[in-house]
């Protein structure tokens, strides 16, 4: 089992499934050539992919192109089924910074032989998460900056008002298509500058005014 941290809060909610957006930035989705997206593009991990903020990302040893890609995360807090704006609003509770690990190789191999991405996306520490920020502490106007840097060194950087589908739209969208429930994730997808990763790197990253995460790939 997986618990959230929430700052500022005892509190502690059961992490349960890991809804993630691909291609949520048009210059991400343009530097893997993909077309953009006119509905939100997703995928799911488990909530055992989950590392806190400070523990290591095991770099797997069937891919040799693990990438990062920096992403706000959403936390829902209630039972939400085809949600209107108010519902879709109120049913995000918090905010983190999180990182979806890749497996680009495999990804891309899969993608070729028209087959599901499963295992470049789920393994074990492919997921790091920062703690929450709680919305009743802080109200996300989308103007703040997403940021990552590998060894000390700007590699991505965007604004999240770049975000294709907002996080309002996405819950809207994602709950017409399966439940959410409260302790569900929504990983909202990545700005342009994913890159390579390897042993020893360390990867520090933030949105601005909710969170810093930091971690090294082993
Ligand atoms: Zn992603």
């Amino acid at each position: 089992m997986k618990y959230t941290h929430i700052k500022n809060s005892d509190k502690k909610i059961q992490i349960g499934k890991l809804v993630c957006v691909g291609r949520n930035y048009a210059a991400h989705a343009k530097e893997l050539g993909n077309e953009i997206p006119s509905e939100p593009m997703l995928f799911l991990k488990t909530a055992t992919c989950i590392v806190d903020s400070g523990q290591p990302v095991f770099h797997p040893e069937w891919s040799d192109n693990l990438h990062h890609e920096v992403e706000l995360v959403l936390l829902i807090g209630e039972t939400v089924k085809n949600a209107d704006d108010e519902t879709a609003e109120r049913s995000i509770i918090g905010y983190a910074v999180g990182l979806d690990m890749t497996l680009r190789d495999l990804q891309n191999k899969f993608r070729s032989e028209g087959n599901p991405w499963t295992l470049a996306k789920v393994f074990d520490t492919s997921a790091v998460l920062s703690e929450f920020v709680l919305k009743s502490d802080y109200r996300l106007t989308l103007n703040e900056k997403i940021w990552l840097n590998i060894n000390g060194k700007k590699q991505q950087e965007s604004l999240l008002s770049n975000m294709i589908f907002s996080p309002v739209e996405l819950v809207k969208f994602i709950s017409s298509r399966m439940t959410l429930e409260e302790g569900d994730l929504i990983f909202t997808g990545t700005p342009d500058g994913v890159s390579k990763v390897i042993r020893g790197d360390r990867i520090e990253s933030g949105i601005e005014n909710i969170a810093t995460l930091s971690t090294q790939i082993r």
